[in-house]
């Protein structure tokens, strides 16, 4: 019979296996439930595509995306592998073919969305056939705690039950920090002795945050004009910046396209095939563009928008760089995006716990965009792992110079302690900044000591407090109206015991401009 390794050389073309993927392959083979979680590129799909091939019966992948499923079945038949997708757009006259072609042993991977998984009928049709394995891909979407949360996949487990055959259970996924890995454990029981979970790190990224001063536009015109030639994302959060920026772009000579929901099928099936076959170099889109992209030489990711969260951040910023060649993933952060972003939650009505997750979320973007660290490692520990700091990123590599902002951040700390913790950031920031405002008035916090005490616009005060925030001098308590508390650091700064630093900015707000 066949081995794992003889079907990746024949039946795949490659001479080894990735990191973690002969592992999950022992497992599952093994009718041990696993867990893999690898990065976005590393090779999940092998994982219970060989499975598949050496299985008497048929494997059942649940996918989230049409067309994600139909890239796989269109590049496993490229392989001589049978696989077949049931789904909505499947016609009606093809399904009872599909479903026998599975049950004569002939089809081998049968791709389904959650939705269809859950249908009765559909768990009746299946009864009939030999089903060894379940692969649930993008298995994240099972779990509240994480990003991209859908309830069809709360019912896979019920449905997986239902089959006769009782079935290994694989899932997979590129994104989960450890909570929602314990999730996914628990509710698809999957012992915690078979995850699979292999290094987040990307070592060959690049990954840099910057606050643009001037326009966004201007940033990524220096940008794309010191990166010309090589193959790039740029993301947008909104199908009409993604437009406005792509013409934008035309109009001043770069040969970009766009991708958005919006257009049509073929249009962006267009694009795509563009942009895999080096036809145009650089992409600007929204995040609908990316999963199923399989191009290895992508050099850089630039969010001209911040993502919502950390975890679709390090999923499309990992688009670049599949390669192992140099790369890099830059992140445009404006805070004026993370309201946006928190007046959606703001105004969404799911249930308040799923509430505080998403303005957690938020914050964990801020705090990355703020923090003096490595970016690899804080995203690397946000995964619940750990790495040295990169020595490449852009504050590993931050040569401006430590400046001490003790003094400023002082006035800080005491507003918020003056406070008592009890008001957010935007009234801190006009307190101390002397803010005349009706709110100011109202509360009679123009009494207080440290009111007008620094001479900064609301703006840079907000954004030292952001600073602040990121690096555990303050911190930040409830969701929807979070307030601002000191940190436990703070008591020690404030006692003249430690100082604070922060690299120069370049902007001519921050430090110096104290009036005693
Ligand atoms: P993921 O689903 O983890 O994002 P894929 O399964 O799509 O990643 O694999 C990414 C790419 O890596 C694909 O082109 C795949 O053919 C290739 N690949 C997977 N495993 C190996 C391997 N062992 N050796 C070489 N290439 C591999
Ligand atoms: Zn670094």
């Amino acid at each position: 019979m066949a081995t794992p390794i003889d079907i990746l050389h024949i039946n795949f073309g490659f001479d080894h296996f990735r990191d973690g993927q002969e592992q999950v392959i022992t497992q599952v083979l093994n009718h041990q439930n696993t867990l893999a979680v690898m990065p976005t590129g590393g090779g999940k799909s092998l994982c219970y595509q060989i499975p598949a091939l050496i299985n008497p019966g048929v494997t059942i992948v649940v996918s989230p995306l049409l067309s994600l499923m139909k890239d796989q079945v269109d590049s496993l038949r490229q392989n001589g592998i049978a696989a077949a997708a049931l789904n909505s757009a499947t016609p009606r006259e093809e399904v009872n073919p599909i479903l026998r072609s599975a049950y004569n042993g002939e089809t081998k991977l049968l791709y389904v969305t959650p939705e269809r998984l859950a249908m009765e009928y559909f768990q009746y049709q299946l009864s009939f056939l030999n089903i060894n394995l379940v692969a649930i891909d993008e298995a994240h979407c099972i779990s509240q705690w994480g990003h991209d949360f859908r309830p069809a996949y709360r019912q896979l487990n019920a449905a997986i039950q239902r089959l006769k055959t009782n079935p290994t259970i694989l899932a997979l996924t590129a994104t989960a920090t450890p909570q929602v890995q314990a999730d996914i454990g628990e509710q698809l029981t999957i012992p915690r002795e078979n995850f699979v979970i292999t290094s987040f790190a990307r070592p060959n990224i690049s990954f840099r945050v910057t606050h643009p001063q001037g326009s966004t536009r201007q940033y990524i015109v220096k940008y794309l004009t010191a990166h010309q030639g090589e193959a790039g994302i740029i993301y947008a959060n909104t199908r009409k910046r993604v437009e406005s920026l792509t013409s934008f772009l035309n109009d001043r000579g770069f040969h970009a396209a766009m991708y958005h929901a919006g257009m049509t099928t073929e249009d962006r099936a267009k694009v795509q095939d563009d942009f895999q076959f080096d036809r145009v170099p650089v992409i600007v889109a929204t995040n609908a563009f990316g999963m199923g992209i399989d191009k290895s030489n992508v050099r850089f990711v630039l969010h001209a928008t911040s993502a919502k969260s950390l975890e679709s951040y390090y999923q499309e910023a990992g688009r670049a760089g599949r390669d192992g060649l140099p790369s890099e993933a830059v992140m445009l952060y404006h805070a004026n995006d993370i309201q946006q972003y928190r007046w959606f939650i703001d105004q969404s009505t799911a249930d308040d716990q799923y509430r505080e997750v998403q303005y957690e979320k938020l914050q964990a973007i801020t705090d990355y965009a703020n923090t003096p660290r490595c970016l690899q490692q804080q995203l690397v520990e946000y995964f619940g792992q750990s790495c040295d700091p990169c020595g490449h990123c852009s504050n590993c590599t931050d040569d401006r110079q430590l400046e001490d902002i003790t003094p400023v951040a002082k006035e800080i700390i005491a507003t918020v302690n003056e406070l008592h913790g009890r008001f957010g950031k935007s009234l801190v920031a006009k307190v101390v900044t002397g803010s005349h405002d009706q709110r100011v008035r109202q509360l009679h916090v123009d009494q207080l000591d440290h009111y007008g005490a620094l001479k900064l616009s609301q703006q840079a005060a907000g954004s030292l407090v952001d600073y602040l925030v990121a690096t555990g001098f303050l911190e930040l308590e409830g969701g929807q109206f979070p307030v601002v508390k000191v940190g436990k650091p703070s008591w020690r700064v404030l006692a003249g015991k430690a100082t604070i630093q922060r690299r120069v900015e370049p902007q001519p707000t921050k430090v110096a401009t104290k009036i005693e």
